[in-house]
C-alpha cells in the first residue's frame, strides 16, 4: 500500500525513458542520474518556480540536486521576488528591517496587502526602552525637518543567484513541458553547469525582467525568427531562454542582436504552463525544423 506521491511521478518519468530506449529507472533531469523503484527515497519533489515565490507545479529531482538549489538559489530568487514587489506596490509577506530617526534605530517588520505597507515594532527584537524612546522622539520631532530612515538589511539582492534560481525553474518547467528529449540535448549542457555552478557565469543573457506587465506562467518556442529560435519560459514578470535542439549559439546571437538594438518581431508556438511533467510533446520536438535550418 502506498500514498507516496512520488511514485507517480517516477511512473510516467521511467515510462517516458523506457520509450526512448532507458530501461534502468527515472532519471533526474538536471544530474541524469538514474533511480530504480527502490530508491524512491533518495528522490524529492521539486516545486517550479520555488516554492517560497508561490511555485506549484512539482517535478521528480534527485535529493542533491533539490537541496543544492535550496541552500544556494532558492533564498535568493524569494528575496529578489519581495524586493520587487515591494518597488512594485505589490503584497509582500513580513519582511526584517531597520528605522532610523534621529540617531535612534528600531528593529521593525514590514508588510503589504498592496494597499498599506504595515510597519511594527517588535518589541522582542530591540533592546528594552528603544521601542518607547524611538516613538517619544518621533511622536515629538516629526515633521520637523528630520528625515525618517527605513533600512532592509536583510534584503541582500544578490542578483546571479536569483536569475539561475528561475533558470533552474525554467529548464525544469521545460522539462515538465516537453519531456526528457528537450533536455538531454548537449546544447543544454551549459544551462546545466551554470545552475551546477552559480558563481561563474557561464552562459548571458537568458534572463529577462518585464517590468510593465506580468506575462503569466507558459512555455513556449519560438519559431521565427530563425536566430530566435528557442525554448521561452515565463514566470510572472520573469522569462527565461533555453536552446532548442541542438543549438549551441543562442545567448551569442541573443547578446550580439541586443548590442545592435534588432527588435524583433516573434512568433511563438504555445504550450500552456504544465501541471504535472507531461511527456506528450517529446514527439513535437523530435519533428521540429525549428532547431535546424536557421
Ligand atoms: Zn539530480
Amino acid at each position: 500500500m502506498t500514498s507516496d506521491p512520488r511514485v507517480q511521478y517516477w511512473n510516467t518519468g521511467a515510462t517516458a525513458l523506457r520509450r526512448l530506449g532507458y530501461s534502468q529507472g527515472y532519471g533526474c533531469p538536471l544530474c541524469f542520474g538514474l533511480f530504480g523503484r527502490k530508491q524512491l527515497d533518495q528522490l524529492t519533489l521539486d516545486h517550479v518556480p520555488p516554492k517560497s515565490v508561490g511555485g506549484k507545479l512539482k517535478v521528480l529531482t534527485c535529493k542533491a540536486c533539490n537541496s543544492a538549489a535550496g541552500a544556494k538559489l532558492d533564498a535568493y530568487a524569494h528575496q529578489l521576488d519581495v524586493f520587487r514587489r515591494i518597488g512594485a506596490g505589490e503584497p509582500y509577506p513580513p519582511v526584517p528591517a531597520r528605522l532610523t530617526f534621529e540617531g535612534i534605530t528600531v528593529n521593525v517588520e514590514m508588510r503589504s496587502d498592496g494597499a498599506l505597507n504595515d510597519i511594527r515594532v517588535l518589541p522582542g527584537s530591540n533592546s528594552p526602552g528603544v521601542p518607547h524612546q524611538f516613538a517619544a522622539t518621533f511622536g515629538a520631532r516629526a515633521g520637523h525637518g528630520s528625515e525618517i530612515n527605513l533600512i532592509l538589511p536583510t534584503l541582500k539582492i544578490s542578483e546571479r543567484p536569483a536569475k539561475i534560481s528561475y533558470l533552474r525553474a525554467g529548464y525544469l518547467a521545460a522539462f515538465a513541458a516537453f519531456g526528457y528529449s528537450a533536455i538531454w540535448w548537449p546544447s543544454l549542457d551549459r544551462v546545466r553547469q551554470q545552475i551546477r555552478e552559480p558563481d561563474v557565469e557561464h552562459i548571458n543573457p537568458y534572463f529577462f525582467y518585464h517590468s510593465k506587465v506580468a506575462q503569466g506562467y507558459e512555455v513556449a518556442a519560438t519559431v521565427e525568427p530563425k536566430w530566435y529560435s528557442s525554448i521561452v519560459v515565463l514566470m510572472g514578470r520573469y522569462r527565461i531562454m533555453l536552446p532548442l535542439g541542438d543549438d549551441a549559439g543562442l545567448y551569442e546571437r541573443i547578446a550580439e542582436r541586443a548590442a545592435g538594438g534588432v527588435q524583433a518581431q516573434v512568433q511563438c508556438r504555445r504550450f500552456g504552463w504544465p501541471t504535472w511533467p507531461q511527456y506528450a510533446n517529446d514527439h513535437w520536438l523530435a519533428r521540429s525544423g525549428a532547431a535546424q535550418d536557421r
